[in-house]
């Protein structure tokens, strides 16, 4: 194209007259497609000859001479810049008459009409967003309905971090699944490109499959982007035949050159052509490149690690030897990302793919999944040699990493699955080393390896479903109740209701080994209503009895999400004729999370039935205390894992301490559970804390039981001994207070 212009008469000539009109009258001749776009023109030295923005620039600098040094060097460059508050993609030719006379940069904007051309390659929506300075962002051109387009300025943090947390951003009352891709990589202000889909919310391995789809699209759409503005607009409309090939390339078949060997304009057209479709492809294949990477750790994605998946399971049948796959994630990962924020928080994932990779084999792949979660494939390991390499996993992260200062203890729950015997195929595998990560984390165990008989008795999701709908219809399911007492007066106003499931062949089963099935499937939502209307009744019970004790039932992320909870709730209260302050919840504090909006509504109206609220496992789980503050909740509940040791590891019973005292401070009652021993009952009341729960008053009983236990122990321990007098006894007798990450380590580290 160079050539054709110094080919020109008229622009020679204005050129070297200097006259900035001239040139541009000469350059719209050659092409008329841009009188919104602009064309600027550079002489030899690097200075403007002519701007059709800025009339009076002549003799400046050109702003971007790194494109004129890269022209030099290529023949043509090209990027996405900022000009005027504008974006534009700006492609930098010389003019050579054999030497170059000029640089002639033409820039198209990002607005709304190269946006529509992009649409309808896919049907994703586009929008282009600039930063004018920080956090202040707008909108150049966009495909999105106009409510939406302008509440996407608003979003932008989340956009930004979209491909991280991979959640759908809500715009003007529709979700879309959202990627976004900075288009520039000079300057501090940023131009990005927004790619959309609206969202219908299915299942998740269809949303999965969606995710997949989306990220096909954008890596197709993003290759025919800058194909398609050189392509379609420098050469398109005269020349068919090299339109066909064109349409032949953009459709990613690189294979067809333009064979137009004429020595004119065309050919030379023809030959940048060429040029443009081997860059193209090249851009392809990087593109394809980061389809399969995850852009943060450069470790496979989600969509690599499947296809991995998939080929060591074919091989490991072939072969009839077993394979291993374990995921995890990073405990109380929101924390560090709410309290430190996200670039810390992509530094520490950063950090923890470093590690895992000089961990493994080379033969092994460790894979990001998105958000906090990675997976690895161990393509010979049986169970034995997974729970090896989760055991070093678990060890490696004994040592804190250390980022900017902050010193971050850094844990994970694992959760392993093995060929054959938890699953013959990528989905089962997978899903079943999610369970087992799903009771390593709630159980506190570190990792855990995929218990086919707990949760799965005949290898069939659809018969446990089947099993647990038949438990609550039959009342296979019984609630136990362990008492809440409190440490100043000995005395019991409060059980907690905790479920089990009479299983008619395997007797007894804890709640760990199906409430996480539950909860996954959806169906806790009936196991809840059926535990709280089992729960009133039993207040009904007991209230017709004189015995005066308000029942806690524990609720999940998904219950806060159930719109007719609060309403069955209040319908079941008036027909039992039980007053609401006999009911109490206890709620972990990651389930607040997972929908905070929603879920703190229905607190809310929990909280205006009369019920009480209580935050369960406190600490650990993700939030703050000060995030705990804006919760309508009155009591915390510190988690067990504390509590059992604090005896003897100091580093517990600081925490413990100060949970205590920063409860206080923000008026709410502070629970310890796992209370097991005197001498921590001792040591909390020292500490000033509320009440206590654990086998040392009693384990969870049924309501017999409970009724006699309370009976037996009207008022537990001795009030009458003042606190510190207790403690001091007790120290005497409890271990020298220790503390090391490692014995943390072993705590968390036992298999069940
Ligand atoms: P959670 O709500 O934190 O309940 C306390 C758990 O700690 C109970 O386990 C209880 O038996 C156990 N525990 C109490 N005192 C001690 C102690 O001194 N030492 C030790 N080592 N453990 C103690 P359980 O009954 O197995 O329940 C486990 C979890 O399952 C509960 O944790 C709760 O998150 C969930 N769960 C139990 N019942 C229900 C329910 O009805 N609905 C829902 N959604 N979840 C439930
Ligand atoms: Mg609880
Ligand atoms: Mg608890």
């Amino acid at each position: 194209a160079g050539i054709v212009f110094a080919a020109d008469r008229n622009f020679s000539t204005a050129i070297q007259a200097r006259d900035a009109n001239g040139i541009i009258t000469a350059i719209s001749n050659h092409d008329i497609s841009f009188e919104k776009n602009l064309i600027m023109v550079a002489g030899p030295d690097g200075r403007l000859l002519a701007d059709t923005q800025q009339q009076t620039s002549q003799g400046q600098p050109f702003p971007f001479p790194h494109l004129i040094d890269a022209a030099r060097r290529s023949g043509r460059a090209s990027a996405v810049v900022i000009i005027n508050g504008q974006p534009y993609h700006l492609v930098v030719i010389p003019v050579s008459a054999p030497t170059p006379i000029a640089w002639v940069a033409k820039g198209y904007r990002l607005d709304d009409s190269l946006a529509r051309d992009t649409e309808e390659l896919a049907s994703l929506q586009l929008s282009f967003l600039t930063e004018a300075d920080e956090n202040n962002w707008t909108v150049s051109g966009s495909t999105l309905p106009p409510a939406a387009r302008d509440s996407l300025p608003t979003r932008i943090a989340d956009i930004l971090r979209a491909q991280v947390k991979d959640a759908p951003i809500l715009l003007a009352s529709e979700d879309y699944q959202t990627r976004a891709v900075t288009l520039n990589s000079v300057g501090d202000s940023r131009v990005i490109a927004v790619w959309q889909r609206s969202l219908e919310y299915t299942l998740d391995p269809f949303m999965q499959l969606q995710k997949t789809l989306l990220d096909l699209a954008i890596a197709s759409v993003f290759a025919s982007l800058f194909g398609g503005i050189v392509v379609s607009r420098r050469l398109a409309q005269p020349i068919t035949r090299l339109a066909r090939t064109a349409r032949v390339t953009r459709s990613g078949d690189y294979s067809q050159k333009a064979d137009i060997t004429q020595q004119d304009e065309i050919g030379e057209i023809a030959a940048g052509f060429n040029h443009l479709r081997d860059a193209v492809s090249a851009r392809e294949q990087k593109i394809l490149r980061l389809a399969y990477q995850d852009t943060l750790t450069s470790l496979p994605n989600r969509a690599l690690f499947h296809d991995r998946l998939d080929l060591a399971l074919k091989a490991a049948e072939r072969d009839q030897k077993p394979m291993s796959v374990l995921t995890m994630g990073i405990d109380r990962f929101r924390q560090i990302n709410d309290t430190l924020g996200h670039p810390v928080g992509d530094r520490v994932l950063l950090a923890v793919g470093e590690r895992l990779l000089l961990l493994l084999r080379k033969s092994d792949t460790v894979a990001r999944l998105g958000g906090d979660e990675f997976a690895v494939i161990l393509p010979k390991g049986d169970v034995e040699h997974a729970c090896e390499v989760a055991g070093k996993i678990l060890s490696a992260h004994d040592t804190p990493i250390t980022i900017d200062g902050h010193t971050l203890d850094v844990r994970f729950s694992i959760g392993i699955a093995s060929y054959p015997e938890h699953g013959t195929d990528p989905y089962h595998l997978l899903r079943n080393a999610d369970i087992a990560m799903y009771v390593a984390k709630r159980g506190k165990r570190g990792y855990s390896v995929f218990e086919p008989d707990a949760t799965q008795p005949h290898q069939d999701y659809l018969t446990l479903l089947g099993d647990l709908k038949r438990a609550v219809e039959q009342d296979e399911l019984v609630l136990y109740y362990q008492p809440k007492v409190d440490l100043k007066s000995g005395t019991t106003t409060q059980a907690e209701a905790l479920v089990r499931w009479v299983h008619p062949q395997r007797g007894l089963v804890p709640p760990l080994q199906f409430i996480p099935f539950a909860e996954q499937t959806g169906y806790i939502r009936t196991m809840t209503r059926w535990i709280i209307r089992r729960a009133i009744r039993q207040c009904e019970i007991w209230q017709a009895q004189g015995i005066n004790i308000t029942i806690s039932v524990n609720i999940c992320a998904s219950d806060l999400l159930d719109p007719g909870l609060i309403e069955m709730i209040a319908t079941e209260l008036k027909q039992r004729g039980v007053d609401a302050r006999w009911l109490s919840m206890e709620i972990t504090e990651n389930g607040v999370m997972e929908d905070p909006a929603k879920s703190l509504e229905t607190l809310r109206q929990l909280d205006q039935l009369g019920i009480e609220l209580a935050i369960d496992d406190y600490g650990t789980g993700y939030s703050s205390l000060s995030y705990v503050k804006k919760l309508p909740v009155s009591e915390l509940k510190i988690d067990q894992s504390f509590v059992r040791d604090m005896t003897t590891d100091a580093d517990d019973a600081m925490i413990v301490k100060s949970t205590i005292d920063l409860g206080h401070n923000m008026g709410l009652r502070v629970i310890a559970e796992g209370v097991e021993d005197l001498a921590i009952w001792a040591l909390l009341r020292q500490m000033g804390c509320d009440g206590a729960q654990g086998y040392c008053m009693s384990k969870p009983l049924p309501a017999e039981q409970f009724e006699q236990w309370l009976r037996a122990n009207p008022v537990f321990g001795d009030p009458t001994i003042p606190p510190a007098r207790l403690a001091s006894h007790s120290a005497s007798g409890s271990a020298s207070p220790a503390s090391s990450p490692q014995r943390k380590g072993d705590r968390r580290r036992t298999r069940g």
